[in-house]
């Protein structure tokens, strides 16, 4: 590994054409959060998604999930189930709209909402309430796709809507379908560290034109058709910049590529770690579920002993990942290579300290919160790179 080159978690990678489109935005007077960039990014991931839903541009995956719960009718007071291994950002909607989050335990294949608590927790949520919590939100941790089958039927049987979080999942799939697809509702994300990114942005998978345009409605101050300005409900001003939907027209070109070369990389890190006593990969658990890895992921045996793993002392604080995962991600900083622990759930955050929680003995998300740390896997991210890295870790771990 050249010295002076750092390999960062997620770079985003510019596939060349962005600039052009940001140009032609310039040239026909369309900086404004509307324009044909914005116009030509929906059909372009319409068409990536399969066709058969609608897209609306947005300035971010955390208002796409926003959007979403206002689409199901999600009000003060309503119960919403949110997965709660995650981003802050599948949940904080929840509390925008002040809904109760109820937060669902994961299972430990996909790492995602557990179908069977999920079921537990909507029994006990209609004996306690007398009333049917009105959105479920799962979430494509890392891209790897939830249990797409069985959280749908759940949700079909209680009549329930769903808002898929595929913040992290573009391009994966479950059952070849894309993810973003089952729900009433999908959310993408085109942060600056996404699978594509619009610099900062997002976007509300829709089932139809009418919904679309009724999400459009919410995401611009929900402006009536009148001459002047009217306004009979509360909106937002969500709409994405054709500026940054330039970006994303240009990344279009390349989520393909990005998709294939995560993946790649993912297969490359449990070919070369498989051996190292004490890691584990996570890849697909079966081939119904084809993740796009978005980030690559590790899990450390408590037990396995970390170069420096003694300095680190007492985890610091409450709830912290285990020593070795801290003594690792610190000497891998240390030799130049980012990593990074992997989300707090929700559970056990102060914020959500008061929101109900459905687990079960298997404390499978704090386990992983303790034990996993996420890998360099962006598009810069080279073979070499992901060598260097698995070198590295096999030094540390001896
Ligand atoms: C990134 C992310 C979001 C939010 O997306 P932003 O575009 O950053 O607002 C939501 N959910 C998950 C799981 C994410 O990783």
């Amino acid at each position: 590994m050249a010295q002076n080159k750092r390999i960062l978690l997620h770079l985003a990678h510019p596939g060349g054409k962005e600039l052009d489109y940001i140009r032609q935005a310039f040239e026909d007077d369309w900086i404004a959060p509307l324009g044909p960039n914005v116009d030509g990014f929906e059909e372009d991931l319409k068409e990536f998604l399969g066709g058969e839903k609608e897209i609306l541009a947005v300035s971010s995956g955390t208002a796409a999930v926003h959007l979403g719960l206002i689409g199901c009718g999600v009000q003060a007071g309503d119960e919403v189930l949110v997965q709660s291994f995650t981003f802050c950002a599948s949940v904080n909607p929840v509390l925008y709209l002040g809904a109760k989050p109820i937060l669902v335990e994961s299972e430990k294949d996909t790492w995602n909402m557990d179908p069977d608590l999920l079921e537990e927790a909507l029994i006990d949520r209609i004996k306690r309430t007398g009333r049917t919590p009105k959105a479920i939100v799962p979430v494509s941790l890392y891209g790897m796709p939830y249990q797409a089958d069985k959280i749908m039927k759940m949700a079909d049987r209680y009549g329930i809507p769903v808002v898929e979080d595929c913040a992290e999942g573009l391009g994966s799939r479950f059952e070849g379908q894309a993810l973003g697809t089952f729900g009433r509702f999908g959310v993408l994300s085109f942060n600056g560290n996404k699978m594509i990114t619009t610099s900062g942005g997002g976007a509300l998978i829709c089932p139809d034109p009418e919904t679309k345009a009724r999400m459009l409605y919410f995401a611009t101050q929900a402006r009536g058709p009148f001459h002047y300005y009217q306004h009979e409900d509360l909106g937002y001003n969500y709409r994405l910049s054709n500026v940054c939907a330039g970006i994303g027209r240009g990344q279009m070109l390349v989520a393909g590529e990005h998709i294939s070369h995560h993946q790649r990389v993912a297969k490359l890190y449990a070919y070369l770690l498989k051996d190292i006593p004490g890691i584990t990969v996570h890849g697909n658990p079966s081939p119904r579920i084809d993740s796009n890895f978005w980030l690559s992921t590790i899990v450390l045996d408590p037990q396995l002993r970390v170069q420096g793993q003694e300095s680190i002392g007492e985890p610091p604080g409450p709830s912290a990942p285990n020593a070795n995962v801290l003594a690792l991600i610190r000497q891998l900083d240390k030799a130049g290579i980012e990593t990074r622990p992997f989300w707090k759930p929700m559970h056990l955050q102060p914020l959500y300290h008061d929101a109900p929680f459905y687990g079960n003995s298997d404390c499978v998300s704090e386990n992983l919160f303790k034990t996993g740390l996420c890998l360099p896997s962006g598009p810069r991210v080279s073979e070499e790179d992901v060598k260097a890295v698995c070198n590295m870790i096999g030094d540390l771990c001896r």
